[in-house]
């Protein structure tokens, strides 16, 4: 007879005596585990973020800004090492995202607008050097509700902004509202070396 033996351990937040398994490994702990269980450990974090939005934000970007050169070389080495899988991953993502947008594509929806949102992002990365997403308001692929692929669902947020909302559905504040009578655009303009935001609302006219 085999005898099997687990390790437990009590969490800190919920209290309940879960496996080993159920933790994290943080080395920084006596036990080598994490205090909290992998799920109070996911909920502290998702609070925190929540929280502390403009703050994560700022951190993230800071870093990044400051690490770049080895940021890139571990982007490098780990691209090399998963070519293969990382494209199949990616063909695949970018065909579901397709199709979910091609999906919920109403026959109504005004394709000369959409692209004109496009337009507009492309030209605000030309202007302004830094990395504009459209994205949807209501997300194609949400959790709970699901959004369309028109123009006004849809709005222009930098990058990371973008790369932090995910699917989830949050109101990511605009920093600058551009009216027109054709779409709405909101372009939220951090930067993270002076960590103000503008509060600007310009008005434009389209063509
Ligand atoms: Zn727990």
């Amino acid at each position: 007879m085999q005898r099997v033996t687990y390790t437990i351990k009590r969490c800190s937040a919920c209290k309940l005596i879960k496996q080993e398994s159920f933790f994290n490994v943080d080395n920084s702990n006596k036990s080598k585990l994490s205090s909290q269980c992998k799920q109070c450990k996911h909920k502290t974090q998702q609070k925190y973020l929540s929280e502390n939005k403009e703050k994560v934000l700022f951190q993230v970007r800071a870093y990044r800004d400051s690490n770049k050169e080895r940021i890139n070389a571990r982007r490098v080495e780990l691209y090399n090492q998963n070519y293969e899988h990382t494209r199949a991953i990616r063909t695949a993502t970018n065909v579901k995202r397709r199709a979910n947008q091609l999906k919920q594509t109403p026959q109504w929806a005004d394709l000369e607008k959409i692209a004109q949102v496009y337009e507009y992002a492309r030209h605000l990365q030309q202007q302004y050097s830094n990395k504009y997403h459209v994205d949807h308001i209501i997300p194609l692929q949400g959790k709970y509700v699901r959004g369309l692929h028109t123009a006004e669902n849809l709005q222009i947020i930098d990058a990371l902004s973008n790369m932090y909302k995910g699917n989830r559905l949050t109101d990511t504040e605009p920093v600058a509202t551009i009216h027109t009578h054709e779409f709405n655009v909101y372009i939220s303009n951090r930067r993270a070396s002076s960590g103000h935001r503008c509060h600007s609302t310009i008005q434009i006219q389209t063509p």
